[in-house]
């Protein structure tokens, strides 16, 4: 079938680009609530896709950026970068995607393309540094991005992803961030059937490690701080449950685990967990909290290795898709409207989520 209908392109001759004014909502400064705004988005570009968006996930970066807890944001701030939505618009070079399609954009939203990284379709380690989709700038370096938290983006095709057949949108929305971080390194790191896996929180990142060292045959243990999300972790999946606030806890299961994912997003002990590896066994770090040392003896005493992850490239993005999709994976959701934002930050920061909030953008529709 051939699909190049003119009406599917970017419409005029080619010249100066309109911007596209576009409903938002942004922090204006650091520790401040949401409120409403408005972006420009870019025409598409020859190689560009515009997207109405239609859900977007919540991630604990969009908290800890707004608080400006990793230095040098960029306000105003317009988070989200778990992004769901259709295509309406193509670039007159755009052979991949057509009008009506449903894709997904997740953290970054292009890379500099030429590095070893880039080049071995690694986009997330760009030597550059990935553009973000939002409180960054565009490969300019002088254009702010704008990300989910809106109703429309502007992308380049090859920073866009399918969203396969049979996916609840809503659910789908929080494997552009939570999805990815988690699938990565549970394979690059190799997580097989019959390995002892530990999930260190139990929040957006961390239930759907569950899911998915699930879903790679692991037995997995959620390693949590709240002892009311026992019933939880074992509906989702996990084999056993382990209440962190006990300090005996960690004797009991030491020398347990041959993989340990570390999604939390508070300072805590490092080397208290390690002691819970294997010999010759691995944590990989994806909560990005405040510093928190780190003792040489956690590591040699058992040969372990201490590791982190950062996201996952576009064709990894992909692929982790499609295996949700055959499997049935989505995250568990709460929808809410753009206008409960702040609400859901402050229960964000209570560890009071089940899983992913998720913003439906018919509400700034509205
Ligand atoms: P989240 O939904 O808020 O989950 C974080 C979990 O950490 C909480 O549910 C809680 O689990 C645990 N936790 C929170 N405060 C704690 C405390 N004081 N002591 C012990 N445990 C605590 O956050 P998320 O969206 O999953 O993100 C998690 C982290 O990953 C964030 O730092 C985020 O920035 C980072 N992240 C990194 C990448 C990457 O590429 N590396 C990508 C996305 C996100 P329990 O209640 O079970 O203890
Ligand atoms: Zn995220
Ligand atoms: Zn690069």
């Amino acid at each position: 079938m051939t699909v190049s209908p003119t009406h599917d392109r970017a419409a005029g001759p080619p010249g100066p680009r309109r911007a596209l004014v576009t409903p938002a909502y942004a922090a204006r400064a650091a520790k401040t609530p949401l409120v409403p705004f408005t972006v420009e988005r870019r025409e598409p570009g020859p190689h560009d896709v515009l997207i109405d968006i239609l859900f977007c996930g919540v991630c604990h970066s969009d908290l800890h950026q707004v608080r400006d807890e990793w230095s040098g944001a960029i306000f105003p701030m317009v988070p989200g970068h778990e992004i769901v939505g259709r295509v309406t618009q193509v670039g007159e070079q755009v052979n991949k995607w057509k009008v009506g399609d449903t894709v997904g954009v997740g953290c970054f939203v292009d890379s500099c393309r030429a590095c070893e990284a880039c080049q071995a379709g690694e986009e997330s380690y760009c030597e550059q540094g990935p553009v973000y989709t939002y409180n960054a700038r565009e490969r300019d370096g002088a254009t702010p991005t704008y990300g989910g938290y809106s109703t429309r983006i502007t992308v380049d095709e090859g920073y866009v992803v399918r969203i396969p057949e049979g996916l609840p949108l809503d659910r789908a929305a929080p494997l552009m961030c939570a999805g990815i971080t988690t699938y990565s390194p549970l394979r690059h790191f190799g997580v097989k059937a019959g390995d002892r896996v530990a999930i260190l929180g139990l929040g957006g990142l961390g239930h759907m490690g569950v899911k998915l060292a699930k879903a790679l045959g692991a037995h997995v243990t959620v390693l949590s701080h709240s002892p009311g999300k026992r019933d939880d972790a074992l509906r989702l999946g996990a084999d056993d449950f382990v209440v962190t606030r006990d300090a005996a806890a960690f004797g009991r299961n030491a020398r347990r685990f041959h993989f340990i994912l570390d999604t939390v997003s508070a300072q805590h002990d490092y080397n208290a967990y390690l002691g819970l590896l294997r010999r010759d066994a691995t944590m990989v770090l994806v909560g990005v909290p405040d510093p928190a040392p780190l003792s040489a003896p956690s590591l040699i005493e058992a040969r372990r290795r201490l590791a982190g992850s950062s996201i996952g490239g576009i064709t990894e993005t992909q692929e982790m898709l499609d295996f949700c999709a055959a499997r049935g994976i989505g995250a568990d959701v709460e929808v809410i409207s753009i206008q409960r934002i702040n609400d859901a930050y402050e229960r964000l920061l209570r560890s009071d989520v089940k899983y992913r909030f998720v913003i439906d953008l018919a509400s700034l529709q509205s």
